[in-house]
């Protein structure tokens, strides 16, 4: 039994062996460089003072700024920092993204705090953050993970922002904030729509697809889902959206199973209603949520927390492709099930990349202190507008109003963010690809992403010349 740090190492390792790089420079990559562990005191809604711990990792400087979420939740340790921080590095690598990786970890369950202890605890440790230099725009920029969201991200920039007076630069020193504190529209959806397009993109692969006896394309398949949360919702959302049937959407106190198919939206408010996702109307409750994901299906969406699926019920897996949308879902003894089963795993640190892919555009925005699409729109309108009448003039024949509507739209800023995210997920799925159809040692897609990833990195720091 590897803890996660350790599995993230072994999958590192068995990837450097298809590498060309220096033992000493491996070495260097795959060390977490900062660890900040801290406590401080907070006093609850009732007075009492609870000493809360917390955790900030980066794993690497070898771009600036370092970048990667702030979870909530009582699992937080710093093994679990570290190894979601070590993933980063390489998911910014792998989509190139032009940061080091971190992560910072609170240890409380969310539930068991008021909104104002829990805003008492995010600006506090945004102070202790600023106090030892860990958070900036140019330094390390946090964003949302399990646990959090919009609203802590809103308080960390504002606890920034008060510490840090005149600093021009200060809204991008997190990301994921709502759109009025300075967030990007499609931040929020990010994550779950670049799973979707990442498994679009290898069900696409006629050749992939073949492998796995399926036929190619999204339409028609059959997907399970682990998690409610915003991940695990948009994964769900758009898979439905175009034509996969959600057959079940699993949370911790049970899973929801039908064959025609699960409509996460209204799931989703059945669970804010009553509190759970029993009794919705129209499918079958499987109390053991786990066993959701055992199955008959097509694909397999994890998107919850890490080490899900491991040595024991792998063999039970009956998906023909998993798409990790959370962090390590997978232990390395699963890995080896699956390789040996035939069953396509396509990563995390790639698959799940969309969230900081579209953090970096805010990050962009930030700095250039104006929206997407403000400068060009109302321009490309009026120039697409003068086209098409041109063209009508030219052929005497009129555009339906639709047609016209689709090709005057001037680009906004959620039009930017989607096609970014696009082709970043179809590249790298692609650049991935390449290397592991290159290569036929290679066991598997997550070697095949880690080679990819470990050659960016090694590439930068050798163009740093710190090892000739
Ligand atoms: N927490 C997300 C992740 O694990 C997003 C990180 C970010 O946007 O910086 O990738």
């Amino acid at each position: 039994m590897y803890s996660f740090f350790e599995s993230v190492e072994r999958s590192f390792d068995k990837a450097a062996e298809f590498t060309k790089w220096d033992k000493g420079l491996l070495e260097q990559i795959k060390a977490c460089n900062s660890i900040y562990s801290m406590r401080f005191p907070v006093k609850m809604d009732d007075g009492r003072i609870e000493v809360i711990e917390a955790y900030r990792v980066q794993h690497s400087q070898h771009k600036t700024p370092c970048k990667g979420g702030i979870r909530f939740s009582k699992e937080v340790n710093q093994d679990e920092v570290m190894a979601l921080a070590s993933l980063m590095t390489y998911k910014c690598a792998i989509v190139n993204v032009p940061f080091g990786g971190a992560k910072g970890g609170i240890k409380i369950n969310p539930r068991n705090h008021s909104t104002y202890e829990l805003e008492k605890i995010t600006r506090r440790y945004t102070a202790e953050l600023v106090k030892k230099n860990f958070i900036g725009p140019g330094i390390d920029v946090p964003a949302p993970d399990y646990g959090t969201g919009e609203r802590e991200m809103a308080w960390i920039v504002d606890t920034y922002a008060s510490l840090k007076p005149g600093e021009i630069d200060a809204a991008g020193c997190v990301t994921g904030k709502p759109i009025t504190q300075g967030g990007v529209h499609g931040r929020k959806e990010a994550t779950g729509l670049g799973v979707f397009f990442g498994v679009r993109e290898v069900c696409n692969n006629e050749t992939v697809m073949a492998k796995l006896g399926l036929s190619t394309g999204i339409s028609g398949k059959k997907v399970v889902v682990q998690g409610l949360g915003n991940v695990g919702y948009h994964c769900a959302k758009f898979f439905r959206e175009n034509g996969a049937i959600v057959i079940a959407i699993a949370e911790y106190e049970g899973a929801v199973y039908s064959e025609a198919g699960i409509n996460e939206e209204e799931l989703f408010k059945h669970r804010n209603a009553t509190g759970s996702v029993k009794d919705f109307a129209g499918s079958t409750f499987i109390a053991k949520s786990a066993e959701a994901l055992e199955l008959d299906c097509d694909i397999l969406i994890p998107a919850a927390l890490e080490n899900v699926i491991d040595g024991n019920n792998a063999p039970r897996i009956k998906a023909k492709i998993i798409g990790e949308a959370a962090n390590g879902p997978l232990t390395p003894e699963a890995d080896e099930v699956f390789i040996a089963k035939g069953t396509l795993v396509i990563p995390d640190m790639y698959l799940n990349a969309g969230g900081v892919t579209v953090s970096y555009f805010e990050w962009l925005k930030n700095l250039s202190h104006v929206r997407y699409g403000r400068l060009e729109k109302r321009f490309t309108e009026s120039m697409n507008h003068h086209i098409l009448t041109e063209i009508e003039i030219l052929t005497g024949k009129q555009a339906s109003t639709r047609a016209r509507n689709l090709i005057e739209h001037g680009a906004d800023e959620i039009d930017l963010v989607h096609s970014g995210l696009e082709e970043t997920m179809i590249s790298a799925t692609q650049e991935i690809m390449d290397i592991w159809h290159a290569n036929p040692a290679i066991p598997d897609m997550r070697t095949a992403a880690y080679v990819c990833a470990i050659d960016k990195v090694g590439i930068s720091y050798a163009e740093l010349g710190i090892f000739p």
